[in-house]
């Protein structure tokens, strides 16, 4: 694709903010006196975005390996998810929750078919993830395990990451994001990552619920060691805890399947996904599974404005759509599967982790900052969530060619790097 033209393309947003003639730098300026400081600098500006490429405001190109951190499931600018939104926005766009509209009910059962949930299952839609599990904090907290006490206790694992909103930033893990807003909503208990024993010594009858990531995302991509979940599902039960499945990174064919919880075979009592589940717009959402558990929160103890929009349940309806019918599921395992054996034989490359296109890998040095910083260079997105690891969420629909364009030029990358410490 030619880079003038992509920059001289109008669109009537041109008409209200002029996106083209201005450099990056200049955008950066102006972003520093209006934008508040919470995610430090941003590394690019970027304009236009078409399937896994993205353009910024220079007209380099960029291969997207993050994808909005595991958002764009679909690439950028998706036609079929573009005119379903474009559609739904022209006919109606936002009722308020007196009101219901069919994208939104229509969402609802298919998320309900998708996770094979059973009678009685229900949905509440976000706007976010870190509102999906507000809401499942909030269903936690109406749990008394079948009894008359009220339980306030919850179980989280160290290195977990729900989000920054106080019941979710409770349910976090990391002291630099807690200990600046404390006190935060009482009760969670942060546990061991992945031992089977610390999770048996904590679950009891004064908890209410169980929080898991089936794979950290933030903390590096760490998945639970196999027979994990198993564990926490009969730990739970016998307890009357909710086992509550943030899967708002793992879901919506990230790993290759609707849930990275689904090979586990066990019914959680909820799920929370956001991210990938509008293909880039907004929306997130909370299942809860059987109908004892979807009753815990009653009329007029939960709600959202914005909370399945009609715009954003179509967006979520094509999403899920063209995953379903384009074979996006078996790409993602395909892709995915060569990706981390090629990457796992680069020399400097100690350990890759994760399932489908949500992939974490160590170098064998504290380089990683500066290989994203490099790999931008390059013309390549990628994201370090530690210092010697890089994560890639790349769109689902990544070819294996464009993985070997990355898998091509990583080396050099990374040796260019290490030379110029
Ligand atoms: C991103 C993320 C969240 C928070 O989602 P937001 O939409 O940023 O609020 C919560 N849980 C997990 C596992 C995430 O990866």
């Amino acid at each position: 694709m030619n880079t003038t033209e992509n920059l001289e393309r109008r669109t009537p947003v041109a008409e209200l903010v002029e996106t083209t003639g201005h450099a990056g730098s200049e955008w950066l300026a102006r972003y520093s006196s209006s934008l508040m400081g919470v995610f430090g600098t941003p590394q690019r500006v970027l304009v236009r975005g078409a399937g896994c490429l993205v353009w910024d405001a220079d007209g380099k190109e960029y291969l997207d390996l993050l994808g909005g951190i595991a958002v764009n499931a679909l690439g950028h600018a998706n036609p079929f998810v573009t005119s379903v939104i474009a559609s739904q926005l022209a006919t109606l766009g936002h009722v308020s929750n007196f009101f219901t509209s069919p994208t939104q009910i229509a969402l609802a059962e298919k998320l309900l078919a998708l996770t094979y949930a059973p009678t009685g299952s229900k949905v509440f839609f976000t706007n976010s993830g870190t509102e999906a599990n507000e809401a499942a904090f909030k269903l936690a907290r109406r749990n008394t395990g079948g009894g008359d006490a009220k339980r306030t206790k919850i179980i989280a694992l160290e290195g977990a990451f729900h989000g920054r909103t106080m019941g979710a930033l409770a349910l976090t893990a990391k002291e630099a994001y807690r200990a600046p807003f404390e006190p935060l909503p009482g009760g969670v208990v942060h546990i061991p990552f992945g031992d089977v024993e610390a999770l048996k010594a904590a679950v009891d009858d004064t908890v209410a619920a169980v929080f898991l990531e089936p794979i950290q995302g933030e903390a590096g991509v760490r998945p639970l060691p196999p027979g994990y979940l198993r564990a926490a599902r009969e730990l739970t039960s016998k307890a009357g805890a909710l086992l509550i499945l943030d899967e708002v990174q793992t879901g919506i064919g990230r790993t290759g399947k609707w849930l990275a919880s689904q090979d586990a075979g066990i019914l959680p009592d909820a799920v929370t996904l956001a991210k990938g589940l509008g293909g880039g717009f907004p929306v997130g959402a909370l299942i809860t599974f059987g109908a004892e558990t979807s009753s815990l929160l009653t009329p007029g103890q939960h709600g959202t404005t914005f909370g399945g929009n009609p715009v954003a349940t179509a967006a979520a309806l094509a999403t899920l759509h063209a995953i379903e019918n384009q074979h996006v599921l078996e790409n993602v395992v395909e892709v995915g599967e060569h990706l981390r054996s090629a990457l796992a034989a680069i020399p400097g490359v100690t350990e890759v982790r994760g399932e489908g296109l949500l992939i974490g890998f160590d170098l064998d040095a504290d380089v990683a900052p500066a290989v994203v910083q490099a790999g931008l260079d390059a013309g390549f997105i990628v994201n370090s969530p530690g210092p010697r690891t890089i994560r890639l969420a790349p769109p689902l629909v990544l070819t294996t060619a464009q993985a070997d364009s990355f898998l091509d030029a990583f080396p050099a990358i990374l040796q260019a790097v290490k030379d110029a410490q």
